[in-house]
């Protein structure tokens, strides 16, 4: 595992990087524990992001949170899909987004950081962002209709696809960040892969009849 996050004895991982922020508090849950979140989505794979500053309710389409309110912890639930937790250090913003293939395609964390910079005023070079535990390239392969999507994310496979390919999704929302301009130094990943550690994760792929979630979550203290 990346030696930038630390499992809690509440069984939730957190990220170094964010820890150093005073002003938040995050985790990204396990079958062991779930960090709280106040506000979560209906979730759609889709490319919606919702600005939780005015939503009170969980009757919300969208796979994307973000706020600047203090005392308002945003989630995702993920089982295989990419949850990525970002965080603005100069206006503190915060985001949560669950990015599975299809969000992933349609650059829904890209789409989120022009959205914490339309509303709150967010600079990317001041985004730090953490990846949670997600199917990883070891156990994600897809048919080539899937890959085919990446296709611009990863200039370096050799065309045209054909059969099946192991996709590395959480790489593909790194580069969609970078594009973005979120400095690669600023993006932590914790390299632990769902569809592996069965003992603690759920995963879609590896137990489809399993409807157990992990949470991420981000909150605003002050
Ligand atoms: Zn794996």
């Amino acid at each position: 595992m990346s030696d930038s996050f630390r499992l809690g004895n509440d069984g939730i991982y957190r990220c170094d990087a964010l820890q150093q922020f005073l002003w938040q508090k995050h985790g990204f849950g396990t079958r062991q524990g779930n960090p709280k979140a106040q506000i979560t989505l209906r979730q759609i794979h889709s490319d919606r992001i919702l600005n939780a500053n005015v939503i009170r309710d969980r009757d919300h389409q969208g796979d994307a949170l973000i706020t600047d309110c203090i005392d308002r912890s945003i989630g995702v639930r993920t089982a295989d899909c990419v949850p990525v937790l970002l965080l603005d250090s100069q206006n503190r913003a915060i985001g949560a987004v669950h990015a599975g293939w299809r969000g992933s395609a349609a650059a829904i964390i890209r789409r989120t950081i022009e959205k914490l910079t339309e509303d709150f005023g967010s600079k990317p070079p001041d985004i730090y962002a953490a990846l949670g535990p997600c199917i990883r390239a070891c156990c994600y392969v897809v048919d080539a209709t899937v890959a085919q999507q990446f296709a611009m994310t990863f200039p370096e496979w050799e065309l045209p696809l054909t059969g099946k390919q192991n996709l590395d999704l959480p790489e593909a929302n790194r580069r969609h960040m970078v594009e973005a301009g979120v400095k690669l130094d600023q993006i932590f990943d914790c390299d632990l892969c769902t569809a592996c550690q069965s003992a603690s994760f759920y995963s879609f792929r590896r137990e489809p009849e399993n409807p157990g979630r992990m949470v991420a979550a981000i909150e605003r203290l002050g």
